[in-house]
């Protein structure tokens, strides 16, 4: 590479990445608006993708315990060079290490996958109500921000009876929430209750996980059309419209700067509206499992 190149690509990156929103959190450190999941991406190919999301950009990626793929995680952020404090990391606790003083161990386990002193965000994977553990893992979560071993702390797929329940009961609230919210699956209870009480609304399977025919939706055509955007960029610019935090996930390079390039056009109000529409409001758009029935 030249050293023009060299420098175009830097000065591209930079911009990037100034495109990129930073939400603040209720631990008073914030966390870039867009990122890349890791589900189901192949623990032998993650290192690879994530230096490659890495390279185009990305600077915040989103992983769990049971994914397996940390280690992948962990050796693309050694062998990137970005400094610490550029990146920003969640993982995500197991339902079956939420009892008793299960939690401290179980980070330690993916500090060490990760190659990480800290995360920047470790969150309850599951409520997974049928344990009962879910009040002794927020618990135990608020000891290991207290320790140091995660910036900020949250909970994931939690309904509004347990984040009630966590509220009245420790007095501490998450920092996010994690749910499944796409157009066809809004949450509404979930998010009104969460973000009237600064709780950030973190969107998995912001494109419906491909299981929902989102892209063929009139109202996600034709804002595509209108702005000459593919139709999986015209719902990431609804979330993120919406204040939602995403990390879609993909495992081509192409999808990947696509997935990037949605903060250069806006969506109107109008047809920000014709997508809120699409959620056929019976709980039929979700395409995951109920948070209740995990455990
Ligand atoms: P997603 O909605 O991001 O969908 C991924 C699918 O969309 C893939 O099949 C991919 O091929 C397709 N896709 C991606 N970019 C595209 C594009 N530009 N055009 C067309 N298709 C495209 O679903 P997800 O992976 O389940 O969710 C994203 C992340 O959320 C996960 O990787 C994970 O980090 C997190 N997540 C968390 C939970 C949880 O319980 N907390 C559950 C599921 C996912």
């Amino acid at each position: 590479m030249t050293e023009h190149h060299a420098d175009h690509r830097a000065d591209a990156e930079a911009n990037r990445l100034n495109e990129i929103p930073r939400i603040p959190l209720n631990s008073g450190y914030d966390i870039p608006q867009l990122g890349y999941g890791v589900f189901k991406v192949d623990p032998a190919e993650t290192e690879r993708l994530v230096t490659e999301a890495l390279d185009v950009g990305y600077r915040h990626i989103d992983t769990a315990a049971i994914y397996g793929n940390e280690e992948g995680v962990g050796r693309a952020i050694a062998a990137s060079g970005i400094p610490r404090d550029e990146l920003f990391v969640t993982t995500k606790l197991w339902n079956d290490r939420q009892s008793g003083d299960q939690p401290r161990p179980a980070l330690e386990e993916s500090l060490h996958k990760l190659g990480l002193a800290h995360v920047d965000l470790y969150l309850v994977h599951w409520p997974s109500p049928a344990n009962g553990h879910y009040l002794n893992a927020w618990t135990q979560l608020v000891t290991l921000n207290e320790a140091g071993l995660t910036r900020s702390i949250g909970v994931s797929n939690h309904l509004v009876e347990q984040l009630e329940r966590i509220e009245a009961e420790t007095g501490t609230l998450p920092a996010v929430n994690q749910i499944e919210l796409h157009p066809a699956h809004q949450q509404r209870e979930v998010v009104e209750w969460s973000t009237s009480r600064g709780v950030r609304i973190e969107a998995w399977g912001p494109l419906g996980q491909g299981k929902y025919d989102l892209f063929g939706a009139s109202a996600v055509h034709d804002a595509a059309t209108a702005h000459e955007r593919s139709p999986a960029q015209v719902v990431l610019r609804w979330h993120l419209q919406k204040g939602n935090i995403v990390f879609p996930k993909t495992v081509s390079r192409e999808r990947l700067v696509e997935n990037l390039r949605v903060f250069d056009f806006e969506l109107s109000d109008a047809e920000v509206d014709a997508i809120s529409a699409l959620d056929p409001g019976d709980g039929s758009g979700r395409v995951g499992a109920h948070p209740n029935d995990v455990n």
